[in-house]
């Protein structure tokens, strides 16, 4: 079995239920609260592991209460946790609020992510790496350290640009994998992408930058994957009734890269993210939601025998 590592945020989402916001300057009391891990570096660990991958993760978090918790979760999904720096102050959070009618706030607070340098990615670790994955919640620099370090060893990159934000154009060159849903593949290209022309014209344009493979995602309607090669892939979305979306795309790249690490061809390895993300889509919460491997190959076999 290949290995993953995901260079990446680990956050405490610290959600908080109320039946109406509070205007400024009131005080109101809550519904109650829940502390939930995520992330999207975290999350996307943790549905590489729960996917069947061989998985760790290099990251920080705080040496607050919340660091070791945060800890603990990961490495009870079975990711590797030995290269996670424990840093002095906070753990990157995310306050967030939702009221009853479902409609939500949020602060995020960087904390330990905003403070990963290069020097805390392990080359060993790269070294040993078969796929990396990357995403935008910890510094650029640091990003961009994996990208050009990664060129000279083998490993292979998955880079997903979430939050969306521009790039180097030398940077596009370093990544192996593109994984963007339509928002990402509008800022990075200028393109609106809507449907499957749309995505194929903006995946056009990132492997014209320099990447060797680009995925779009395009929720319910599904996936489109191109390669530098000419190679082309549409997969349709698995039909569910959408509980939460949340970590839906998390949930899509953290599978599809096991699948990837564990020798499963492209086309196959897409199906099974998208078995995945549909699995995610029709459970509620973040990391709550991300399936293990068993429900996934379940979901594939029950698909395979009604068509
Ligand atoms: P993100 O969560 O990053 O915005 P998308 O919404 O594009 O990403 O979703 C990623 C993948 O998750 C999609 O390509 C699809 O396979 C799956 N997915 C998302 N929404 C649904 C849905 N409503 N029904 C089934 N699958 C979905």
């Amino acid at each position: 079995m290949n290995r993953v590592l995901v260079v990446g945020s680990i956050n405490m989402d610290l959600v908080n239920h109320v039946d109406e916001f509070p205007l400024p300057g009131e005080t109101i009391h809550g519904r109650g609260v829940d502390y939930l891990p995520g992330g999207k570096g975290a999350n996307q660990a943790v549905a590489a592991a729960r996917a069947g991958g061989d998985v760790r993760m290099v990251g920080a978090v705080g040496d607050d209460t919340f660091g070791q918790q945060l800890l603990a979760s990961l490495r009870n999904s079975g990711v590797g946790t030995e290269s996670v720096a424990v840093k002095q102050g906070t753990s990157g959070l995310a306050f967030i609020t939702v009221s009853g009618s479902g409609e939500n706030q949020i602060i995020l607070s960087a904390g330990s992510n905003g403070r990963l340098t290069p020097e805390d990615v392990p080359a060993e670790r790269l070294a040993s790496a078969d796929w990396v994955l990357l995403q935008n919640e910890i510094p650029w620099a640091v990003n961009r350290h994996v990208l050009e370090q990664c060129r000279g060893l083998g490993a292979k990159v998955m880079y997903n640009p979430a939050p969306a934000r521009p790039i180097e154009a030398d940077a596009y060159p370093l990544i192996d994998v593109i994984v963007v849903n339509e928002t990402e593949a509008e800022t990075l290209t200028g393109i609106e992408v809507g449907n499957r022309e749309d995505a194929e014209a903006a995946a056009r344009e990132l492997l014209r930058r320099g990447v060797r493979c680009v995925i779009v995602t395009l929720g319910a309607k599904g996936s489109l994957c191109l390669g530098g090669e000419g190679e082309s892939f549409f997969t349709p979305a698995f039909s569910v009734t959408p509980v939460d979306t949340t970590a839906a795309g998390d949930t899509f790249i953290g599978a599809f890269a096991a699948a990837c690490a564990n020798g499963t061809p492209s086309s196959e390895a897409l199906r099974f993210a998208s078995a995945a993300a549909a699995l995610a889509v029709g459970r509620k919460g973040a990391q709550s939601s991300i399936p293990e491997r068993g429900d996934i190959v379940r979901l594939l076999e029950a698909d395979a025998a009604a068509n």
